[in-house]
């Protein structure tokens, strides 16, 4: 297949790439703002096998235009995107630009230069604040995002799967992401945000002296030891749903998937783990909850393995935490 992907040099398009570039399979073009995205990590996928680089950020639509025109791609694999809760509440026309109106264009832009694939990366921000009663999280839950990133992430769903409607020769699949974290295992590539605001590469700098301690925000839930619970799946199999996805829309229709495995972790386990597996015991303290945490997010993900041929394989919090923390030492 001809494939392009956007955003690849971001945390999860690497792993995608890596893996794509690894089954020797596809023809690749990858593109890339370097607005969030690392050059590095692009020179790293290049001893993976051979790929066309972009640099190209996907707002400047006529150029966007001159590449799918170009290289008659069969398949795209949308990533790039803001991706911070936070600076969405702040600023949110540059969510609804970069991510909504963009992807607006790219769904397009496939439609008028014949691309019949499109895998795009929404996330569990879709489904808002549910009660914990709903978990496991089915995939025809209510959606009802409380801030500006999930809501241009299910705006640009809704785009994607209007566009299907209308255009019978294109097909799509939705992954929405639980709680992404770890590294491959060779550990080429990895997590790097800035700034940082997730717990897991949080909790590893901690425990690595990079930060004096870390904050559990709100110990007084509803849960087991009164800390959030949330679904953590490592990179490799969250990349590795991609390469599912692009098997099953080969032979079957539209559709969209939890990507999670089914249970979680609470706050407290996660600072545990990172104790255990790093050998340091780091300073932690209880602040006041975050707006907009649910107590509990874990993914129902019996869809996804029925219907494609996805198998996890590192569904295990120790090697999650032990190939972060590992990342973290090397970057
Ligand atoms: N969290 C925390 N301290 C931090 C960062 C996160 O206690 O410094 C908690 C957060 O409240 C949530 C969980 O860790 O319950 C996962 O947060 P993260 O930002 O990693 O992902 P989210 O679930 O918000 O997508």
């Amino acid at each position: 297949m001809n494939i392009l992907i956007t955003g690849a040099a971001g945390y999860i398009g690497s792993h995608v790439v890596k893996q794509l570039l690894e089954s020797k399979k596809h023809n690749i073009t990858v593109i890339d703002s370097f607005k969030t995205g690392f050059k590095e990590t692009i020179k790293t996928l290049q001893s993976f096998g051979s790929f066309k680089f972009i640099e190209q950020d996907l707002s400047q639509w006529d150029e966007v235009e001159s590449i799918l025109k170009k290289y008659q791609f069969d398949t795209v694999i949308h990533f790039a995107a803001s991706l911070l809760v936070g600076e969405s509440v702040e600023n949110p026309l540059k969510y609804y630009v970069n991510n909504t109106c963009n992807t607006a264009n790219l769904v397009n832009l496939c439609n008028k230069y014949g691309v019949k694939k499109f895998i795009f990366s929404s996330t569990a921000a879709v489904y808002g604040e549910p009660s914990s009663n709903k978990m496991p999280l089915v995939e025809t839950e209510f959606t009802s995002p409380i801030n500006p990133y999930g809501n241009s992430k299910l705006m640009s769903e809704q785009i994607i799967k209007d566009a299907a409607s209308a255009n019978k020769e294109f097909k799509y699949v939705i992954l929405r992401y639980f709680n992404v974290a770890g590294a491959e295992e060779s550990l080429s590539i990895g997590e790097c945000h800035d700034p940082e605001t997730h717990l897991i590469p949080l909790v590893v700098q901690t425990a690595l002296g990079k930060r004096n301690k870390i904050f559990i925000f709100g110990d007084d839930y509803d849960t087991f030891d009164g800390t959030c619970i949330r679904d953590y799946i490592h990179v490799d199999d969250l990349a590795s749903a991609h390469i599912s996805a692009l098997e099953y829309l080969e032979k079957k229709n539209s559709e969209v998937f939890n990507c999670g495995y089914g249970h979680g972790f609470s706050v407290k386990e996660v600072i545990d783990m990172i104790k255990k597996v790093s050998g340091v015991d780091f300073k932690v303290e209880v602040s006041s909850r975050r707006e907009g945490d649910p107590a509990i997010l874990i993914a129902d993900n019996k869809k996804i393995l029925k219907e494609t041929n996805w198998k996890p394989k590192h569904d295990n919090l120790e090697f999650i935490c032990k190939t972060a923390l590992e990342w973290e030492k090397k970057r």
